[in-house]
Parts: C-alpha cells; structure tokens; sequence
C-alpha cells in the first residue's frame, strides 16, 4: 500500500535544510507521497529510510527505455492525468508495422522511407521512433533472418512481435543487444518470456485477456525481477481502449496500483483497415495515454499532423518553448542591414525567421525575453514593454555591429514607437508589419530612417 505523506516524514531527518528544492522536511515528504519529487533529491536519508521508502519514493509510472544509442526511446515516467496540472514528459514513439510475411523488397524499403518522416519544427526535429516486426509467418527462422535485415536497414528500436518463445529467443539472438521491446508475454507464455527478458535485460510488453489478468502477469514480473514492462491493454476497438488507457492512468497515478504502473503500447494498425482511421485511433492515443503507438502506414502526410499534435501535448503549457535572448543573424547580414525585434516564444521566432530567411535579405532579428510570450500577449503582460526593449537593445551589442540606428518593431505593438524612441534615445523606431507572412514585402521596400 502507499505510503501516506506523515508515514514518508518520519523517516526524514526533520532538519528543514531545504537543500531538497522545498523549504521543509514535511513539504518534501508530501511532495514525495505525491509523485512530484525523487528521494535522491534528499542528500541527508538514511539507508535505512530508503529501503523504508523506497516503493513510495519510486515514481508512480515506471520509466521504460526501448533501444540503445541516440535513438533509444524512454516512455513512461508520466505524473499527471491532464497535462495542465504539471506536463506529460516523455513522448509517446511511433512505430512503422511490417512483417515477415510482406514481400521483402517492399518492406525494406518501407522502412528506409522513414528516413524522410522526419520534420524540423520550432527548432525541434519531429520522426518516427520504432519499427515493430510481427511473426506473421509463424516460421521462426525466417522471422529472425527478416529481423536481421530490417535491423541492417535502420538506426531505429525494433519492437518485436511474436507470441512464439521459440521465435522470440531466434530473433533476440540476432537483434537482442539493440534491447528492442519484446511483445508479449500473455498468460500461456509468461514464463518463457520471462526468461528471454532477463537474458537479454530487454524490456517486455504484456497482454492479458482482461485488465485483472494484465495485473496479475505485471505482479509476477516485477516479483521475478522482470521491471521494464510496457502494457498492452489487449482492447482492439477505439471505445474500449481509450476507456482502458484511461483506467490504467487514474490506476497507477491515484490509486498508486503498482501492478499497472508502467506505460503503454496501442495497436491503431490492428484496430482498423481504414488508412484516416488508423490516424484518428493514433490521434486519440497521443492524447490519451499511449506510450507506443503503433501503425501501419506512417507516410509524411499522416505523420506529420500526428508528430505536431504529440509535439503540442508533450510542450509544457506552463513554460512556453523559448529561444535564447539575443540578435540572430539571418542571410549574413552587414553593417547596413535592418534590425529587427520580437519576442523569443519559440513559435513566433521560427515564423518570422523563416519569412526573413525566405525573403532572402539580410537581416538582424533580435529577440527579446518575455519568459516566451507571443508579442500581443506579451505587450498585454506588461512585457514586451519600451523599457525592456530598449534595455535589450543598448546591451545586446547590436550598436556595434551596425552603421544605423534603426530597429523595426512589430506592427501589433505600433503603440509603444514613441515611448520606445524615447527610451532608446538615438534610435529611430519603424512600425514593420503586423504578420510575418507581410515581412518579406516589407523587408525588400525598406529604406532606412535618417535620425
Ligand atoms: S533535504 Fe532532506 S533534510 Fe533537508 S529539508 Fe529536504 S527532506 Fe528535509
């Protein structure tokens, strides 16, 4: 059973050092019983407090990493139900579906295309995560030959998908050192499964006929030594498994059950045929609370909706994506160049660069911290404000690099020209365009002000 807050602050030294992060022992140990804090960030416990704690002070999901390398994946970890009381942290992977049963040419090829499903937006790069292989065939040696040349033709995790122990342990011999998902282990081949996972220290997805049964397989593989499980909620319609995620979460967040506290992985190719569908199923996990999705078809007109919209979910709504403050030069600008501001939210950063950048004029856009406001919010926050401006643009250094004293604001904030003219002395302020999109008309008219 968990732990209450007083039961954790009784083992604590009680000395309210603070060097936790939180002013009191008491505090910490709330926060602890929560799910918000690790017990490492307390220097002062004892060992014997932390074997005491240890299954309060482990996360209420585990964290599971699939692979090895730069693309390995970690899932999992989540302490929330909805993203706006904290923020989801680790983004759930999307694997591309093949099997041994597909022309290999063709499947091969499949998946080199992945390689262009990738997408850089607001300075992040958007891809695919995994390449889940099913035993379609049911033969074993030609599932771990198959493995071996998907494995050659990708960097990507393998997820690999067969209830067969017999060509589960064929293919780990080929590929069990990457540490690729092992699915499944069900009630009829647990404990060969079992087996596998220890020997490879591979981690393991699980599927059970009921939620009941699911529980009972993760309890014997924890007490087995078997940790890095990822869950399948075995459900293959969209209703049922959106309630069954949705279960899982409340489980192992609120009622802190630890037999369903580990992360997911969802079938949207095995739910449908519908190539929209199996979007609209993908869509709904990443929402609600897929840790792997897996899909059949991951070209980049359906990726890349699907990559944004778990970008957009996985943003912490409480601190906005910023770009660092300073003058960015864009097109090798000189010394005649225009200097232009906005604010470092990250989304407004890429937009107006990428219109300067299109525009093919040089230019040095200077973005001011407003703690990643867009500049309407920002302004209305008392932010984006003459005083700021101004104080950014005396220390940014952008005095030396340029012969003029012109900086060009946003058109949305014309209000603030004057007082900012005021503030910058011998600057002079030019009102550029309210969109970005109207920044590359607006940059190839410019005439500099003389002062
Ligand atoms: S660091 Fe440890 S001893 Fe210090 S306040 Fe936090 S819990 Fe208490």
């Amino acid at each position: 059973m968990a732990l209450t807050g007083l039961d954790i602050f009784k083992q604590l030294p009680k000395t309210n050092c603070g060097e936790c992060g939180v002013p009191t022992c008491l505090a910490f140990a709330m926060k602890l019983a929560a799910g918000g804090a690790s017990l490492d960030a307390c220097p002062h416990v004892t060992e014997e407090a932390k074997a005491a704690l240890s299954s309060a002070s482990a996360p209420p999901m585990r964290g599971v990493t699939i692979g090895t390398g730069d693309n390995a994946l970690k899932i999992g970890e989540e302490l929330v139900l909805f993203r706006h009381e904290k923020t989801f942290f680790n983004p759930p992977g999307f694997a591309l579906l093949i099997d041994d049963a597909m022309d290999e040419a063709d499947a091969i090829a499949k998946v080199e295309s992945l390689k262009g499903v990738s997408f850089e937006r607001v300075g992040q790069v958007l891809k695919a995560n995994l390449v889940a292989i099913k035993n379609a065939s049911g033969d074993s040696a030609k599932f771990a030959d198959f493995v071996k040349k998907v494995q050659a033709a990708t960097d990507l995790p393998l997820v690999l998908i067969s209830e067969s122990p017999d060509a589960m342990g064929k293919a780990l011999e080929v590929a069990g050192t990457s540490k690729p998902l092992i699915y499944a282990a069900t009630e009829s081949n647990v404990d060969q499964m079992l087996e596998l996972a220890k020997q490879y220290q591979a981690p393991l997805a699980v599927r059970a006929s009921s939620l009941d049964s699911l529980g009972d397989l993760t309890t014997k593989l924890d007490a087995a030594g078997v940790k890095d499980l990822v869950i399948d909620p075995g459900t293959r319609q969209l209703k049922d498994t959106h309630e069954s995620l949705v279960y899982l979460r409340r489980a192992a967040l609120k009622k802190k059950l630890r037999p369903y506290g580990y992360p997911t992985i969802t079938m949207p190719a095995e739910e449908t045929d519908d190539d929209m569908m199996e979007a609209v199923h993908a869509a709904v996990y990443v929402m609600k609370y897929g840790g792997i999705i897996v899909m059949r078809d991951l070209s980049p007109e359906k990726a890349y909706p699907l990559f944004v919209l778990r970008q957009n979910i996985y943003t912490d709504p409480q601190r906005p994506m910023q770009v660092e403050q300073g003058f960015y030069p864009i097109n090798s600008p000189d010394e005649n160049s225009p200097v232009l501001v906005t604010t470092n939210f990250s989304l407004t950063y890429f937009i107006v660069s990428s219109e300067v950048e299109g525009s093919k004029m040089p230019a040095w856009l200077g973005v001011v911290d407003v703690e990643g406001l867009s500049v309407l919010t920002a302004w209305a926050a008392g932010k984006f404000v003459p005083e700021r401006i101004a104080a950014f643009v005396k220390k940014s250094g952008i005095e030396e690099k340029v012969n003029h004293r012109n900086v060009v604001i946003p058109g949305y904030v014309a209000q603030i020209s004057g007082e900012l003219e005021d503030e910058l002395g011998d600057w002079k302020v030019v009102v550029g365009p309210r969109e970005a999109s109207d920044v590359p008309s607006f940059l190839k008219s410019y005439q500099p002000v003389t002062v």
